[in-house]
Parts: C-alpha cells; structure tokens; sequence
C-alpha cells in the first residue's frame, strides 16, 4: 500500500493527518487511508468504522492482507458509536459522502458523547459542504484550512476544523465557499463555481417558466448567482 495505490483525493486528505494522531475513520470502505498511514508511518495505530457488512469485511480483509490487524481495529457500527472514550481518538476523518450525511454522523456522535471536541476533523463531503460548513460554525469549530482538488474529473473539497473556545459564525458566503478557499481562488475553484453557475441559471430559467409563482425560490437562487459573481469578478 502505497501513494501510488491510494486516490489522489485520499492521499490529499492523508496530509492533513498531523503525524503520531490517533485516528479514526468513519465510513471507511477498504480501510485504505488507516492502511496507508501505518504503513507511512504518520499514525501508530487506527479504528476503521463501517455500517455497512460488505465494506466492512473488504476493510478487515485488506487489514487482514497487510499484517495491520493489530494496529487497525476494524468495526462495525453506525457512524461514532464505534467510538469508546478509552480509544483517546485525536483525528476523525470522514471522506467520500455527502454533506448531510456527513453532518448527521457528526451531530449523532455529539449527541451521544462520542464527539469530546478534542478530536480534529478532516471532512471530505462529495457534495453540500455549505451545509456542513454551517454546523460546524453552530458547533464551534473553526476552520483553520481547506482544499479543493479535481481528479478524474470530479471536484473534492477537503475541509479541516477544530473546536474553539470561542465563538467564530461563519457568514453566508463562507459557509457556501469556504472561508479558507475565499481567500486564494484557485483555477479548479473557480471552474467549479461556474459550474454550479450555469446549474443555479438553468434552475432559475425553469422557475421562470413554471406557471406558479416561486418568488422565493427565485429570489434565492438569483441571490446565489449574483453572489458566484462578486467572488468570481
Ligand atoms: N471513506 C472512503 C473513501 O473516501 O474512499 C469510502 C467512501 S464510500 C463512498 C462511503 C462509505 O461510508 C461506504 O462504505 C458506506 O458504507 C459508509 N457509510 C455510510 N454511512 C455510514 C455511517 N453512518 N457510518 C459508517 N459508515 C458509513
């Protein structure tokens, strides 16, 4: 298991991970980012969690496959109840789903102590990170960086937040493009702003066309491009 075998999009996320973390990865497939990271020795050990039988058998095999099964404990179980206090987990990172989803796994987890606030959070959502990024402003947690990738097509972005003592809302715009992805527009930013542009255009010319009256609707979206507009001018 090496860089050339994980995902660039994983391997992006795998830098985040401080070295010496104690990490847990949640919805973990193949347990393929707590593999590499033994193996590159960036972590010591790593809880990989899944819910799902099937994904959860192909992370123990790999575990199994790679001589890991004593520093990868591989589990079965919804989100952050595989979590156990005495695990002293300092990195969670949830990759390869959406947003609500990702959103929910983290607001359960806080609900039922799994989440101290201790840990560090390396999200990956595929789509609707304004969503995310808007509980984490409600829950405390500060952004403190961001990436936006492309591979094989498709656009990723990569969010990193740790809980704060203090109070830092995030505006509108920054939940919806990243408070750290504002500051440096990058050209895959950019492209997948107009991207979401010309979706938002198509939404609003349908709206337009449709026999009832959706002002509000229409309002919102025509608020949202403009404001693709202002960051993209
Ligand atoms: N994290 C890997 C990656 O980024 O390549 C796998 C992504 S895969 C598309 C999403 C995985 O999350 C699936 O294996 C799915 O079974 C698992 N999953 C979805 N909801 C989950 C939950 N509530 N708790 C744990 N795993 C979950």
């Amino acid at each position: 298991m090496d860089h050339q075998q994980l995902s660039m999009r994983l391997k992006k996320v795998a830098d985040f991970v401080p070295k010496g973390a104690k990490l847990a990865d949640i919805g973990s497939d193949h347990a393929y980012l707590p593999a590499y990271l033994v193996i590159n020795q960036q972590i010591l050990s790593g809880i990989a969690g899944e819910v799902v039988k099937g994904p959860f058998e192909s992370a123990k095999s790999l575990v199994n496959e790679l001589d890991l099964s004593s520093v990868i404990d591989v589990r079965l179980g919804d989100g952050l109840d595989v979590l156990e206090a005495s695990d002293c987990v300092s990195v969670i990172t949830i990759c390869g789903m959406g947003g609500t989803l990702i959103r929910d796994i983290l607001e359960r987890g806080k609900q039922n102590n799994k989440l101290t606030g201790h840990e560090r959070l390396i999200l990956q959502p595929n789509i609707g990170s304004q969503v995310l990024r808007s509980w984490l402003s409600k829950e405390s947690y500060v952004i403190i960086d961001e990436l936006i990738i492309k591979e094989n097509g498709k656009i990723y972005e990569i969010i990193v937040a740790d809980k704060s003592s203090e109070s830092s809302e995030l505006s509108k715009k920054e939940q919806m493009f990243g408070p750290v992805l504002l500051q440096d527009p990058t050209d895959i930013f950019k492209e997948k702003w107009l991207q979401e542009k010309d979706q938002f255009s198509n939404i609003l010319k349908q709206l337009e066309q449709s026999r009832e009256t959706q002002d509000k609707k229409i309002k919102e979206v025509t608020d949202k491009i403009t404001l693709i507009e202002e960051v993209l001018s």
